[in-house]
């Protein structure tokens, strides 16, 4: 059996042209464009890349991403707080996402808290992550949110089906369970001090694997027919000194057992991406029409 791949490129595609309509209607019901403001300190070349990606697709679909800023890396944690309190109270501005890592002088968990939960786009203020806990509505982290539409979109069953989650990281692994949960699924959180790890993986009707870990995961883990979700982006160096991004899936041996896959890249990556835009127009929509 060869398994189905699960184009998440191609689903990010139709998601951001739906997106592109819809933020059009509403720029000429209400006379101003979804904004967006994603802050980036300092210079870590992996986040210029990040930032860029996400500019550029605000910008595609019609978000006004003008209140964006590239800070510097001496900007102090009272400099940022106060950015914050800005953005918070500017009616132009519907999300606000502060680019992961920042500096060491500065607390993360601080300002994260900091941003309005109603403008937190990505998802991870604790009144958004509590909303999840609750099972009620909010802004959902972009990167499950993305697992659980390629999931929805390719029609997996998940109510009353295993669910094995590696990983427990607040960013994926712990809100990608709890949304599976929401489903009905029956959730298996699995992580670096869980015994016998094949064991559990094999239990899985659906996989998600978010360990930062270079194909982890080998076609003997996973059970005949199981859906698997590769969320690991890891750069794999080889001894020739060729680069390139693998998952924590090793793809290849798993696509002989798996009934779907997700690849790496093309797979998880867009969509966070995609949800982030789509967060933006829920955050603006819940603020200018509910
Ligand atoms: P993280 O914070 O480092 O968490 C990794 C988790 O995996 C931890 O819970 C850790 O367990 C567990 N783990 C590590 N090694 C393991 C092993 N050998 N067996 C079982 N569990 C293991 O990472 P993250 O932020 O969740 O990200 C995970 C991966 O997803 C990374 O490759 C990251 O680049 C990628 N990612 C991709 C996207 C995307 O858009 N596609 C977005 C975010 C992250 P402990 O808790 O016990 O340490």
């Amino acid at each position: 059996m060869s398994a189905a791949i699960l184009d998440g490129k191609a689903l990010a595609a139709r998601i951001q042209a739906e997106l592109t309509c819809e933020v059009q209607s509403l720029q000429e019901r209400f006379g101003r464009p979804p904004g967006l403001s994603v802050l980036w300190v300092g210079e870590n070349p992996a986040s210029a890349a990040y930032v860029r990606n996400k500019n550029k697709a605000g910008q595609a679909v019609g978000i006004d991403v003008a209140k964006s800023q590239h800070l510097k890396t001496s900007t102090s944690e009272t400099q940022l707080l106060a950015l914050i309190d800005r953005l918070n109270a500017d009616v132009s501005v519907d999300g606000i996402l502060v680019q992961l890592p920042l500096p060491e002088h500065i607390d993360s968990d601080w300002v994260l808290n900091r941003i309005a939960p109603e403008k937190d786009v990505d998802g991870l203020h604790p009144v958004n992550l509590g909303r999840l806990v609750r099972g009620e509505p909010g802004l959902r982290s972009c990167t499950p949110a993305g697992v659980m539409r390629i999931l929805s979109e390719a029609g997996v069953p998940l109510a009353g089906r295993t669910a094995v989650v590696i990983g427990r990281s607040i960013l994926v692994g712990k809100p990608v369970a709890l949304m599976l949960l929401e489903k009905d699924a029956t959730v298996i959180t699995a992580h670096s001090r869980t015994a016998d790890l094949a064991a559990i993986t094999q239990m899985a009707d659906v996989l998600v694997v978010a360990a930062g870990r270079p194909e982890l995961v080998t076609a003997a883990m996973v059970r005949p027919g199981a859906v698997v979700i590769d969320v690991g982006i890891n750069r794999f160096t080889d001894y020739e000194g060729n680069s390139r991004l693998v998952g924590d899936v090793d793809f290849d041996s798993v696509r002989e057992v798996a009934a779907a896959i997700t690849p790496v890249p093309r797979g998880v990556g867009p969509m966070t991406v995609t949800m982030l835009l789509a967060n933006t127009v829920q955050s603006y929509k819940q603020r200018l029409i509910e």
